[in-house]
């Protein structure tokens, strides 16, 4: 059942018929400030009667400096609206810099809703080119034939063997590898210990441009995002989403100097009307303002309140009889019906995808929103009073899924 949403402040959402949610959902991440954010919707009102009574507007400058005083990668930036685009445009101006055409990317990872990147399975482990497949639930019809297979190569994430197989094979031939820095799309995975420090490593010793889709990542792990975290820098990053506060869109493509020059000098084109429109990067920087001030103590209690509720959902799961855990860094975290956390995106099978369904499901009945992929999307104002409110539904909304579950398998 559709919801419509007429209301919303701080964590809370409330629908046509007054009904009140508890917003673990986030607009798929992106509202990392919460609704009605005060500062946010005061930045972007000041903004607004700027762009209208100037054309070209400084906004970037600060959105520029912000970016750049805190991700690891970002020595140059290039503003766009949507994760999609900006990847597109990531994977062009890698190509361009090796003279290579095909790229590397990961069983179950997700890159945006362009043909090249969506889907796909390896139906045979020698020649790892991902075909259309039906079933894939991240597949589609009315893709151009073969692009796929045409352009890229797609392995298992976390599986060392098969990543020295592939670039021992391969390496030579590729532009670049794509890859989440924590598999958030499969389930939340994080990356294997070395795993991405060996991707680093294959990268730079094949001349291989190393892209971290920080889609997610970016912001919700601070605002260095996951490489700062992780301490692994790569070529070229992308971000999107909770960039912006998710008030209004907008994504950068964030990289070395080496690389990203060539789009300053145009031999790479990144064409767009809105690129770098001054609300978006007023949004920017109005979010690095709030999320990197007191050394980042807004994301750091938004992290240790989403832990605490994360808890709660695993005792009471227990106490109910649900096999359930919950994995992945706080802030980008899910939830999955199992007995031990997943360790690689082929984990993420049908049955575990299903039941998880129907707990997310379950629980927006009790008033809580969850995207249905089971990830918990926190935002900064939220508060303890938000924990009680999850306390005194989550019991009930579990218990109807267990038997709903327990019906079924
Ligand atoms: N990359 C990742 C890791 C994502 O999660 C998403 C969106 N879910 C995208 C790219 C695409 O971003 P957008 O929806 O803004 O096009």
């Amino acid at each position: 059942m559709p919801l419509h949403f007429v209301n919303g402040k701080g964590s809370r959402l409330v629908d046509m018929d007054g009904k009140e949610y508890l917003d673990l959902y986030a607009r798929f991440g992106a509202m990392i400030l919460g609704h009605a954010n005060e500062e946010y919707l005061d930045a972007l009102n000041e903004a607004m009667r700027r762009v209208l009574c100037v054309s070209h507007c400084d906004f970037d400058a600060d959105a520029l400096e912000s970016m750049n005083a805190h991700i690891p990668s970002a020595e140059m930036i290039r503003f766009g609206l949507s994760g999609t685009e900006i990847l597109q445009t990531a994977l062009r101006l890698a190509r361009a810099y090796t003279g290579r055409n095909r790229f590397l990317r990961f069983e179950n990872h997700y890159h945006g809703n362009a043909d090249n990147v969506m889907g796909g399975r390896v139906l045979d482990r020698r020649i790892p080119a991902p075909v259309d497949f039906r079933g894939d639930y991240k597949g589609t019809a009315g893709r151009a034939n073969d692009i796929m297979a045409e352009q890229s190569f797609m392995i298992p994430w976390n599986d060392f063997e098969r990543l020295e197989e592939f670039f021992a094979e391969y390496g030579d031939t590729l532009a670049c590898v794509l890859t989440e820095p924590v598999a958030v799309n499969a389930g939340s995975i994080d990356a294997a210990p070395g795993y991405l420090e060996r991707l680093r490593e294959l990268s730079t010793q094949h001349g291989v441009v190393l892209i971290f889709d920080e889609m997610i990542t970016g912001m919700r792990l601070g605002v260095g995002g996951a490489q700062k975290r992780l301490g692994v820098t790569p070529d070229l990053a992308t971000f999107g989403k909770a960039i912006g506060g998710g008030g209004v869109p907008v994504s950068a493509l964030v990289g070395s100097r080496q690389i990203m020059r060539l789009l300053e000098d145009k031999t790479v084109i990144h064409a767009g009307t809105y690129n770098g429109y001054p609300l978006g990067t007023a949004a920017v920087k109005a979010t690095f303002d709030i999320l990197s001030r007191d050394d980042e103590s807004a994301t750091l209690q938004m992290q240790r309140r989403i832990s605490e509720l994360q808890d709660t959902l695993v005792r009471e799961a227990t106490r109910v009889g649900l096999p359930l855990v919950v994995q992945g860094p706080a802030g980008v975290s899910s939830f999955h019906c199992n007995d031990t956390p997943l360790s690689t995106p082929g984990d993420y099978g049908f049955e575990v995808m299903s039941k998880d369904i129907i707990v997310a499901t379950s629980l927006q009945r009790h008033g809580v929103l969850i995207s249905s992929v089971s990830r918990i999307y926190p935002n900064v104002q939220l508060t303890d009073g938000d924990l009680d409110f999850f306390e005194s539904r989550v019991g009930a909304a579990l218990t109807e899924a267990k038997q709903l579950i327990d019906e079924i398998y």
